[in-house]
């Protein structure tokens, strides 16, 4: 028996993770946040010194390097070669280390490996960039969700300012728009909308809304028939 997985991509800051952890918990669902994967890797190619250009060491530093899912209360955990590295790989260098870095198809091929294999225990809600047109090509819903760059700017502006982190909207609009630019034109699996997903624009929705759509979509669908 298949089971009944959502696939959810779209550029950073659409509000991908808030939706798909509010979707999966309404509906019983594994949460799988693919993103919290690339960070790992990078933050492990961080500490060796490996520098994002340098993609024979990148592919080196992947042959031996573990990583996992664990969840602690249902909050999905990523152990890093036995570490458990979760609260690490929020930050800005982290980020930028991951998308700099998800483009090697040494990265990719490691961790959509072992996204596949997730996903076929249970029922999951998966977040990412290549989750509908590479990781579960057959999910039978597919939501590609985006926002205007002003509103995932300002979104990010207020969180860090809720964390007391200082930083100003000019640059993050600016980071946005690089990283958008990168995960789009890059040579494999470069983040698009998959033929056969649903374009959702959260710019003027709230995450309710939004959560609600696609729960709804996933029945018209067939789940719980
Ligand atoms: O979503 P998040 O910002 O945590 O992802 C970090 C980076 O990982 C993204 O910028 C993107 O380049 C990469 N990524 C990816 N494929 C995924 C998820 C994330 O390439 N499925």
């Amino acid at each position: 028996m298949g089971h009944f997985n959502i696939a959810i991509d779209g550029p950073a800051g659409a509000g991908k993770s808030t939706i798909a952890k509010l979707a999966a918990s309404k509906l019983g669902f594994v949460y799988i946040d693919t993103g919290a994967m690339y960070r790992a890797m990078a933050l492990h190619f961080l500490r060796l010194g490996i520098k994002a250009e340098d993609e024979r060491a990148v592919a080196e530093a992947c042959r031996d390097v573990d990583i996992t899912i664990r969840y602690e209360d249902g909050a999905q955990q990523v152990i890093l070669n036995g570490e458990n590295v979760s609260g690490l790989i929020r930050t800005e260098a982290v980020g930028n280390m991951a998308s700099a870095s998800s483009g090697y198809i040494s990265v990719r091929e490691k961790l959509v490996k072992l996204q596949k294999q997730l996903a076929k225990r249970e029922n999951v809600v998966m977040d990412g960039r290549d989750i509908g047109t590479c990781v579960l090509p057959d999910a039978p819903v597919k939501i590609y969700l985006t926002a205007s760059v002003k509103v995932r700017a300002m979104r990010r502006y207020k969180e860090l300012q809720e964390k007391g982190k200082a930083s100003s909207l000019n640059v993050i609009e600016q980071d946005i728009e690089d990283r958008d630019y990168r995960d789009m034109h890059r040579e494999h699996s470069p983040l698009k909308q998959a033929e056969d997903a649903i374009l959702v624009d959260s710019s003027q929705m709230t995450v309710d809304e939004v959560a609600n759509a696609i729960i709804n979509l996933a029945r018209e669908r067939g789940l719980g028939d």
